[in-house]
């Protein structure tokens, strides 16, 4: 393995996966839904695979139906306009976009900067490109409902002649903060004031709570011309294993993440482009019914968390819950994951593998709950006599 590598290892979602199979312990740790999404998009991939559409390599880009379908979304719910044919790139999952996104437009010794507790490919990402790391410190707060916030003065600090990029995630994974108009105003003025390219990761765009709302960065004044986009089927329609994401930027930017994406994978999957591009076409109902589902199910698990002792950091997007484990006796959230299972047949995730700063998130732990029901209220009777 080489230097570059070296220090992955094996990502953290199949060890606890692989965890959660070895003991029996129920699975909140990687974040996949434990039902399918709508029925008719699934019919609507077998429809395409028995056409023979989509069976050998479809367009490099991706197929045009899929693509002025992503366009169509965007203008939709967004407002915002893309050209179909230069400005939307179709790629195997959000994880082929970020890599390709990085390879694309990082130099070797190249700075980039993350928010920590930052997604695992980010940093394996930019690893790969010869890129340099640059986390920023997301910090938890309790003055108001307690979440993880960014200091906009250590994100300043943090822009030296070398960066080459910011690399944003909202809603934002693990912690599940939403970045508010502020926020995001903030950061959009420092990108333009340091002449940034910006990439952010908004797979998680569908699934905010109350009254969080996703802004993409792309929509604030000066950020159009110079942010790559990245959206993901495998979130917003539950279908984690198609591997179907994408991008959407300029032409230029596009062509560039393209070039990258076409020796990567060189084209995605067939026939589940032609069904993602029905699914996006799906009623605003799907949407709102899927935000509805998720905000009971986020109550459920918070709530058994909290009667367990937890202290809780209520997402305000994505289906993860941060916990604090420190009120229940405990430090050290690695050694808290690896005994959970046998402690009380559950499996999380410690948030501290998602930083460089492991002291930082060691007490942080991630519990999933896209899951059912009953699983969620069994997980939480379990969690209960975790002490
Ligand atoms: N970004 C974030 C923040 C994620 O949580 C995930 C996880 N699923 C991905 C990207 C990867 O998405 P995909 O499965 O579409 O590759
Ligand atoms: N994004 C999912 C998570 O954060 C898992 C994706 C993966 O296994 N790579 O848990």
């Amino acid at each position: 393995l080489n230097r570059r590598l070296a220090e992955f290892g094996t990502t953290i979602f199949a060890e606890m996966s692989a965890l959660a199979v070895r003991t029996g312990a129920i699975n909140l740790g990687q974040g996949f839904p434990d039902t399918d999404g709508p029925e008719q998009v699934r019919e609507a991939a077998v429809r395409a695979l028995r056409a023979g559409h989509g069976n050998q390599y479809p367009p490099g880009p991706g197929i045009p139906e899929l693509r002025t379908a992503i366009a169509a979304h965007q203008q939709r719910r967004y407002g915002m306009e893309f050209d179909p044919d230069r400005e939307v790139l179709v790629t195997a999952g959000a994880t082929e976009a970020i890599a390709a996104s990085l390879l694309a437009l990082v130099e070797p010794g190249d700075e980039v900067i993350a928010f920590e507790p930052y997604y695992d490919s980010y940093a394996a990402s930019i690893a790969l490109a010869g890129g340099t790391r640059v986390p920023v410190t997301l910090r938890p707060t309790t003055d108001g409902d307690a979440s993880f916030r960014l200091d906009l003065d250590e994100l300043r600090d943090a822009i030296t002649p070398r960066t080459r990029l910011l690399l944003i995630n909202t809603p934002h994974n693990p912690t599940g903060t939403v970045l508010s108009r502020a926020e995001l105003t903030a950061i959009a003025e420092l990108a333009v004031e340091r002449d940034l390219l910006v990439v952010t990761d908004e797979v998680y765009e569908h699934l905010t709570y109350g009254d969080a709302e996703h802004i993409p960065l792309a929509t604030l004044p000066g950020m159009r011309e110079r942010t790559v986009t990245i959206g993901s089927a495998g979130k917003t329609f539950s279908f984690t294993g198609w591997k179907v994401g994408w991008v959407t930027s300029t032409p230029e930017l596009v062509t560039a993440v393209r070039s990258a994406k076409q020796f990567l994978t060189y084209v995605s999957a067939g026939p589940f482009q032609y069904a993602v591009a029905e699914a996006l076409a799906l009623p605003d109902t799907y949407f709102s019914d899927f935000r509805a589902t998720m905000t009971a199910k986020r109550e459920l698990l918070a709530t058994g968390l909290e009667d367990a002792g937890f202290t809780v950091f209520r997402p305000q997007g994505t289906y993860f819950i941060t916990t604090d484990i420190r009120p229940l006796g405990f430090e050290d959230g690695f050694e808290f994951c690896r005994a959970l299972p046998e402690r009380c047949g559950v499996v999380a995730v410690p948030n501290a593998v998602f930083y460089d700063d492991r002291a930082a998130g060691a007490p942080f732990v991630r519990f999933a709950f896209c899951k059912q029901d009953e699983v969620l209220s069994e997980a939480a009777a379990r969690l209960a006599k975790v002490r």
